[in-house]
């Protein structure tokens, strides 16, 4: 078929969904809410790290060369720092955390100490032992997180640590999840012959979510080019990008691409060498001056999974200003894999770690029907098409799920 020599690659595929995806705005998101947003603005420090110099310890603050008995003369808690300041002969009670008073060369743990009425006995410390200098996490102006990085807890954290109690975070994309056939039933309802469960739009708004999307789920479209059409038009109204499973190849009851091209959507590709998932559809519709990314993934659930992940998952990336490649890593293959001629193919592997690096291994059968391969799957090894067999050992590409 003539089609055949159209298809493009994965990347090329890739390069043309990041052309169209365009970075949405940024809004200010309380931390409570703002864990696996994408950052929005250069986090700089108003402020040091700690505050002031503080104790490491539970003990005494000492003066310079203070060795032997030293006069009590006052306690500094955490958060209540002490009234005096230290001088030769005297020592302070002092709890980690609290400021250390001025006069301070060493903080002398408890259990190095003898205390007797009000007196304590110390042996000698360095200069500037178990205190925590002020400034030493974080310098005041210093850049401390960049644009583009998923917000993760410890990110929460050091926010906090600045005095933030929110962060300006990209917008999150609006993510229309719709399945075609005339086959599908929801699950839990009851199945008549020649019906199967509807598994996509499940596996999809996982995805979505996972990637941190707004999930509107719709409802199945039949084999019918005028409701699909209908229903393409009504979810791509609310939505930055609209994921639609199936009927998108060549059969009698495939309406999705007929549906889009009487919508006026911007066909950027359709079909792409890659098993499995090759007759994915991309393109964009212009609704109201917005450009909503359309995905037509195949019905087989494993390829729509993969489609997924190589094509939708970069775009909501970039739609949210984060790195589209930042899943791409190198493995050691562990079991030889016949390539494809003519197509570059998804792997389902399981990943572990040795001395030399990551290593993939498959998942088991294959068939893109076979959606039971996706689990325990890590990542999926992408074995460039060509002649031959990637051999076991060889380094490839893997995509981490
Ligand atoms: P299609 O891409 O519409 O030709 O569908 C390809 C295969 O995927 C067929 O076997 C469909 O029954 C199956 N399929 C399509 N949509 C779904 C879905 N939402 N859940 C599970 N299987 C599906
Ligand atoms: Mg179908």
């Amino acid at each position: 078929m003539a089609r055949v020599a159209e298809l493009i690659g994965i990347g090329e595929a890739r390069r043309r969904v990041l052309t169209v995806a365009r970075t949405l705005g940024g809004e200010s998101v309380p931390l409570d809410a703002a864990l696996g947003r994408v950052l929005r603005e250069e986090v700089r420090s108003p402020v040091d790290v700690p505050p002031f110099d503080s104790s490491a310890m539970d003990g005494f603050a000492v003066p310079p060369s203070a060795d032997g008995a030293l006069e009590v003369i006052d306690e500094a808690r955490a958060g209540a720092p002490a009234s005096t300041t230290l001088a030769p002969g005297t020592a302070v009670r002092i709890s980690t955390g609290a400021p250390v008073p001025a006069g301070t060369e060493a903080v002398v743990p408890v259990e190095r100490t003898e205390e007797d009425g009000g007196m304590v006995t110390v042996s000698p410390s360095k200069p500037g032992a178990n205190i925590r200098r002020r400034g030493e996490d974080v310098a005041a102006g210093a850049s401390v997180m960049a644009a583009g990085e998923v917000l993760r807890p410890a990110a929460l954290g050091v926010l906090a640590s600045l005095g933030r109690s929110a962060a300006l975070c990209s917008e999150r994309p609006t993510v229309a999840i719709l399945a075609t056939g005339d086959e599908l039933v929801d699950p839990g309802a009851h199945l008549d012959p020649g019906q199967i469960w509807s598994s996509n739009p499940s596996a999809l708004a996982g995805q979505a979510r996972q990637e941190g999307g707004v999930v509107e789920r719709k409802g199945r479209i039949p084999d019918d080019p005028e409701v699909t059409r209908r229903e393409l038009a009504s979810a791509a109204a609310g939505a930055d990008v609209v994921v639609v499973s199936g009927g998108v190849s060549v059969g009698p009851h495939d309406h999705v691409k007929g549906a889009l091209a009487a919508l006026g959507a911007e066909e950027l590709f359709w079909g792409v060498a890659l098993r499995p998932g090759k007759p994915v559809w991309f393109g964009t519709l212009a609704v109201r001056g917005r450009s909503v990314l359309v995905f037509g993934l195949p019905g087989n659930p494993v390829s729509c999974m993969v489609c997924f992940q190589l094509f939708v998952r970069p775009a909501m990336k970039a739609l949210q200003g984060a790195d589209p490649d930042a899943a791409r890593r190198t493995a050691v293959l562990e079991e030889d894999i016949a390539r494809h001629p003519r197509r570059d193919q998804a792997v389902r592997c399981r990943l572990s770690s040795a001395d030399d690096g990551l290593h993939a291994a498959p998942t088991g059968p294959q068939g893109s029907h076979v959606l039971t391969s996706m689990l325990g799957a890590d990542a999926l090894a992408l074995v460039e098409a060509g002649e031959g067999v990637a051999r076991r050992g060889d380094r490839i590409s893997v995509e981490l799920l």
